[in-house]
């Protein structure tokens, strides 16, 4: 008999978060089924819920940035115990057998049904779609359940699920270190992790926002710069200049402002997904043989990796912990881009 547990989710792209019952399926042999602590308030769980990009599916349960502590084991798990702290991010299987998933690129599989997210894909077990970590518990197979490292607060931690991924994944890829420049565009949820992670990989840190406030925190995020990017000599100054540049705004804007940053062979990556088609102009890549290119999160062994990576830079996200009952309020402020720098829901609230 599945479970049935309490769940914070909406009911339409226009409808408040609300209080509801979903279920959890019953423990599989390779499950790992853990009570939720804290979850993470991404700005996609915002896109999704608002159905900014279509094909959201309601009653919806966002949330894909989980800790919590296991509560059971099914008979074929091996890495995790009752009591152990556990993690999961946006992917919960994959086809296991496609050229990306043999790769550890489970984001890109391309099996039957593609890759499964934590909520607003389908659920191969009960039916109807996936419901995410805005609620009290998780069942997730073993092999995409992640081990939080001992000692990182799991609080300020949880946001790395999605941000910390998501930005670390392209920095690596293209070689984030010790002698590039690396511009982070928008200092958000992602921007102020992705400060972090430049910064610790050993990389000359640029950072550009439309905030004055935050041009005053970069420093102690570990940004070397900081360019209030509405000024157009403030701009200037870093023209041709920058070899890699992480995009994550997640409105409409111009790239080209920020192609033209790019030193020769730089290339500039979007993380940030605006819901709107972007215009690039050619000259503004053909100049410099630039790349303007993308990124989505990234795979279960490079999650882990990235966990790994934080833990041992004492890398954690900037929270604002909050209880259930304020996930409306919260919403509200992301969207007017008002929170440093994550918002955290304390699922204990929920009980
Ligand atoms: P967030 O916390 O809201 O941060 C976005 C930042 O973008 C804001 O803090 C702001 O930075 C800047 N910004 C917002 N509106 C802007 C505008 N109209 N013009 C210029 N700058 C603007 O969001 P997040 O959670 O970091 O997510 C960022 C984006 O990445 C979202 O679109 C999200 O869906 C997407 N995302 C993608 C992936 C992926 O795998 N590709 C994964 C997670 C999230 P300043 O105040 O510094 O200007
Ligand atoms: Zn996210």
């Amino acid at each position: 008999m599945p479970t049935s547990i309490k769940a914070l989710g909406t009911q339409g792209s226009d409808q408040p978060i609300e209080l509801l019952t979903i279920e959890r399926r019953d423990l599989q042999p390779d499950d790992v089924q853990f009570d939720i602590l804290y979850c993470g308030i991404c700005h996609s769980d915002l896109h999704l819920a608002h159905n900014d990009f279509g094909g959201s599916r309601y009653p919806m349960v966002p949330g894909h940035e989980i800790v919590g502590r296991v509560t059971a084991v099914g008979s074929e798990v091996k890495r995790f115990k009752v009591g152990d702290m556990a993690a999961v991010g946006c992917i919960v299987d994959s086809c296991g057998t496609c050229p990306a998933c043999h790769r550890d690129l489970e984001q890109f599989c391309s099996g039957e049904g593609g890759t499964s997210l934590s909520f607003n894909t389908p659920d191969k077990y009960l039916g109807g779609v996936t419901f995410g970590g805005y609620s009290q518990a998780y069942v997730c197979k073993e092999a995409y359940t992640l081990h939080m490292p001992e000692g990182m607060d799991p609080a300020a931690g949880a946001p790395l699920l999605c941000a910390g991924i998501t930005v670390y994944s392209p920095l690596k890829h293209w070689g984030a270190g010790a002698g590039k420049v690396v511009g982070i565009v928008g200092i958000g949820g992602l921007g102020h992790v992705a400060i972090r992670i430049a910064r610790a990989m050993g990389a000359h840190v640029v950072c550009f926002t439309t905030s004055q406030g935050k041009v005053e925190d970069a420093k102690r995020l570990g940004a070397h710069e900081a360019v209030l990017s509405t000024d157009a000599d403030q701009m200037k100054a870093f023209a041709s200049r920058v070899d890699i540049l992480i995009d994550t705004v997640s409105a409409p804007h111009d790239v080209n402002a920020y192609l033209n940053l790019l030193a020769i062979d730089g290339s500039m990556v979007l993380v940030g997904l605006p819901n709107e088609p972007l215009q690039v102009g050619a000259f503004n890549v053909v100049k410099g043989r630039r790349s303007f290119s993308g990124s989505n999160i990234g795979g279960i062994a490079e999650t882990q990796e990235m966990l790994d990576f934080c833990a041992e830079h004492d890398i954690v996200a900037d929270i604002e912990l909050i209880s259930a009952d304020r996930v409306n309020e919260a919403y509200e402020r992301l969207e007017k881009n008002d929170v440093r720098y994550r918002f955290v829901i304390d699922m204990a609230t929920l009980a």
